[in-house]
Parts: C-alpha cells; sequence; structure tokens
C-alpha cells in the first residue's frame, strides 16, 4: 500500500461528502455487496473489446439517492480499456455503475488516448455491485459516483502514472512515496491538457448526463483558464463552470464526477440533488419524465469514513518535505475563493 495515497485519502475521506479512497478494506464488503460475475458482454479486462462493447446489452438502474441508495444490474468498468485503468491498488468489488456513467468513462479515457496519446487514465472508486454503503465514502452508493486521478507528468515532462498526489496552484506535486523518507521524492505536474480533455469528454457526452464535478478551486481555475485559450465551445465551457465546485474539503488529488439519473431510471426511484441544469431538464422534459427530490436519508446508509485523526495516526513519521507541503495546502482547505461559494 501506498502511504501517501493512505494518508491523503483518509485526509479527504474525513471531511467530504463523496471522496476518494484508494485503499483496499482489509474485510469483506457486506453481504447484500458481495459482487456477482461481470455480465458475459463485458469482460473484466476489456482491453481488446472496449470499441465493440454493446451498451445496449445492460440494463442498470440507479435507486434513491447518492449517499442512501442502490443499484440494480450494475455495470463493471473493465480493469483496462483503451485510455483507461481501473487503480490496481483499488478494491475491483468497488468498480460498478450505471451502464450511463460506465460507458461514459470508457469513452472519455478512449477519447484522450485518440487525440492526445500518453497513459491511460486512474479511475478509483465507483460503486458496489448492488450499491449500497461503500467504506470511506458518503455517497457512492447508487452507481453515479466515481473518484478518478488526474493525469500527471513526471520530472522529464512525460505522463507518469497517476498517483494520489495533491497539487497547488502552478499545478505542482509530488509523489512522496515514503512518507518518512525525503530522498524517494519524485516533482510531478498536473497534465492540465489531458486532464482537460477527459473532463471537457464527459461534459460533451450527452448520454453520460454529467451533474457534478468536485475538485479544488485553485484546480478548477487551472482547468478554465487552459479551456479558454483553446478550441473550446462556448456550451462547454459555461457547463463546466457551472458544473464544477469546491466541496468543504478540497479534492486537490482526485476528481469526484457525479451523474444525473438517467431518464428510465427515474420511474424506478432515482433521485437527483440539486441543481438541476436548465440542459438536464430539457433532456427530461424530451423523456418525459419529472425528476423527483432526494429521498430522506435512512440510518443504515452511513459508512464507515477515517477520521483526519485517525489518518494522521496510520500515517506514522513524515519528513520535513512532506510537512511543508501539508501546511501550504492549508492555503487551499481553508476559504480560498471570494465571490464564490462551496458546493451546494
Ligand atoms: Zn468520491
Amino acid at each position: 500500500m501506498h502511504p501517501y495515497a493512505l494518508f491523503t485519502t483518509a485526509l479527504i475521506c474525513a471531511a467530504t461528502a463523496g471522496c476518494s479512497a484508494t485503499k483496499k478494506p482489509a474485510s469483506s464488503p457486506p453481504l447484500e455487496t458481495v459482487k456477482p460475475d461481470p455480465p458475459a458482454a463485458l469482460p473484466p479486462d476489456g482491453a481488446s473489446k472496449a470499441k465493440t462493447i454493446d451498451w445496449s446489452a445492460f440494463d442498470s438502474a440507479s435507486v434513491r439517492n447518492p449517499n442512501d441508495g442502490a443499484l440494480r444490474g450494475g455495470v463493471p468498468l473493465p480493469l483496462t480499456a483503451p485510455g483507461l485503468r481501473f487503480n490496481p491498488e483499488r478494491d475491483p468489488n468497488a468498480r460498478y455503475g450505471t451502464v450511463e456513467m460506465v460507458r461514459g468513462l470508457v469513452a472519455a479515457g478512449n477519447r484522450v488516448d485518440q487525440e492526445l496519446g500518453g497513459l491511460p487514465v486512474t479511475i478509483n472508486d465507483l460503486s458496489y455491485a448492488h450499491g449500497g454503503p461503500i467504506p470511506h465514502h458518503r455517497s457512492h452508493q447508487s452507481g453515479r459516483d466515481v473518484d478518478v486521478l488526474f493525469y500527471q507528468l513526471g520530472p522529464d515532462g512525460k505522463p507518469i502514472e497517476s498517483v494520489g498526489a495533491f497539487f497547488d496552484r502552478s499545478g505542482a506535486g509530488v509523489d512522496f512515496r515514503d512518507l518518512a523518507d525525503p530522498s524517494d521524492d519524485v516533482a510531478l505536474q498536473l497534465d492540465i491538457p489531458r486532464t482537460w480533455l477527459f473532463v471537457q469528454a464527459l461534459i460533451e457526452d450527452g448520454g453520460a448526463q454529467l451533474q457534478h464535478i468536485f475538485v479544488a478551486e485553485h484546480l478548477r481555475t487551472l482547468l478554465l483558464d487552459y479551456g479558454r485559450a483553446h478550441d473550446v465551445s462556448a456550451t462547454t465551457l459555461t457547463r463546466f463552470a457551472e458544473m464544477s465546485c469546491q466541496p468543504g474539503y478540497p479534492h486537490d488529488d482526485h476528481f469526484h464526477f457525479r451523474f444525473f439519473c438517467a431518464p428510465d431510471d427515474i420511474a424506478e426511484g432515482c433521485r437527483d440533488s440539486p441543481p438541476m441544469y436548465p440542459w438536464q431538464r430539457q433532456r427530461l422534459k424530451a423523456a418525459g419524465v419529472r425528476p423527483l427530490p432526494l429521498a430522506s436519508k435512512r440510518k443504515q446508509a452511513k459508512a464507515k469514513i477515517v477520521t483526519h485523526e485517525e489518518a494522521r495516526e496510520a500515517a506514522g513519521p513524515l519528513d520535513a518535505e512532506v510537512e511543508r507541503w501539508l501546511e501550504l495546502r492549508k492555503q487551499w482547505i481553508d476559504p480560498p475563493h471570494p465571490g464564490r461559494t462551496y458546493c451546494p
């Protein structure tokens, strides 16, 4: 286990409504979430077949809320596909989502691969096969949430396999590896063009129906500035600006994406949190359905969340450079963005 990933992940999970976790659970998932065999049409390793997957063969349904819900007919994200990999450090039981979301992720990874090459995007947790509470996350219960690591560049400026490192206002970060050993640190840079294109692909995918992009405010600014300086449609830029925000704790080491209920899931009880954007209202109107408000959250929907103190304790000794970066991080953990509020 990468100690740094554990530390940052636990910090994130301590304070967010939907968070990353990069740790395989020590115990088995609850009985009701044990995965079925993946459907025959979608092999766990989809590397050679991702382009020919017949997504219409799947019929999933996201039920209730992201923070108190279930998933029927959950579709497993391929462990690998062109331009995409499920994080090999993660619990593969936590890679199920709605067909709309999984298809959208595969398509976005593939688009970046086709247009810019480089290494695959690294996908962290989705939901369990049947949804429900999942360790380290408050949401991720109904197959419509996913954590995605940023594309990253190594010290030579070339793509490097993504890790759960956090990035500062200039897009610089460090893979600390052993947190107590300053000699093994690797300097990283946020790969803005590929990271932007992945998000752009999700936004422009009408079938995926992205709702939220949870990301730290300073990284949102870097991405938005990049999009504005390049050949991106005004609609995509406006939607990115509206959908993206920093939650109560900054997502400075990964994205958390949330997708809307697919129109045909609403009749099965799928419920969206606000906001409901005008373009989504139009989609639903065209499909002849009306959105349902969130259901009241049930007690049993709670998952085990690691506290900041537990995370710090588990991380053990830290070298001076790690301490320096954690101090730096406080600049954007507290409300750092005049004029914009935290996510609703
Ligand atoms: Zn998350």
